[in-house]
């Protein structure tokens, strides 16, 4: 059965129990990283995923606590003697960045290097990342203080919706993205530029009329602020979870 497992639930500044946010969607045929912090051997090893399975990498934006593992990922990758592709999917802004910070890593001299495959996405709405018999992955762009894009996941098989709002303050482009979706990852750093609260994203979770709403890249550690559960239950009805680290969905 395919499962959505949170890798990390932090917002830009980790703890010891939450690491900056990202997730992987394990199906049968395909492992799909989305945005990649931390060092994934280790990472993937504490949710029981097998690092060798990974085939496909999202990246939701170009900010340090997103990407900044891609790197060591690629390089252990090529380290452990991996052959097959891995495709990287992205926004032309993020996927050229990516693509230019490799460059500085003189990437292209490191010998037997496996192949990569860079999917630039158009910064439209509801374009399709990744389609597959399993699942469904469609993606708009949000609202962030750079290029960014949140992510619509059909599991086909048993006709479920996941939607994860990425970094963004409250937008019509998540509430269409996520409509209707059995499940709403939705942000929670702060009522700030570029980010929303827990109450926003509440609000988000009701208009989009969704049946629950997890709260994620919430500040964490000594940064922990206020009730975040209970803040969005002031906006919406249905059920209010806070994501944990290595917390596991399955659809
Ligand atoms: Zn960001």
């Amino acid at each position: 059965m395919p499962k959505l497992i949170i890798l990390g639930t932090s917002n830009a500044i980790p703890d010891e129990a939450h690491e900056n946010t990202h997730m992987v969607l394990v199906g049968e045929t395909r492992t799909i990283l989305v945005d990649c912090v931390s060092n994934q051997i280790l990472r993937l090893q504490k949710a029981g995923v097998d690092f060798h399975d990974l085939s496909d990498l999202i990246l939701t934006h170009f900010h340090p606590d997103h990407v900044s593992g891609v790197p060591q990922l690629l390089m252990n990758m090529w380290l452990m003697g991996r052959r097959r592709p891995l495709n990287i999917y992205g926004l032309h802004y993020t996927l050229d960045r990516m693509e230019d910070l490799m460059g500085f890593y003189g990437w292209a001299d490191w010998p037997d290097f496996f192949p990569v495959a860079f999917y630039r996405l158009p910064a439209q709405e509801m374009v399709t990342v990744l389609e597959f018999d399993e699942m469904s992955i469609s993606a708009s762009p949000v609202q962030h203080m750079i290029p960014a894009i949140g992510l619509r996941i059909e599991f086909k098989q048993k006709d479920k919706v996941l939607a994860y709002s990425c970094d963004t303050e409250p937008c019509a482009q998540v509430i269409r993205l996520a409509a209707g979706a059995d499940v709403l990852i939705h942000e929670a750093a702060g009522a700030f530029t570029g980010h929303s609260s827990a109450a926003q994203a509440g609000d988000i979770a009701r208009q989009a009329e969704v049946g629950a709403l997890y709260l994620i890249h919430y500040p964490t550690g000594p940064f922990a602020v206020g009730d975040p559960v209970r803040e969005a239950q002031t906006r919406f009805d249905g059920p209010v979870v806070l994501s944990e680290d290595l917390m596991a969905l399955e659809f």
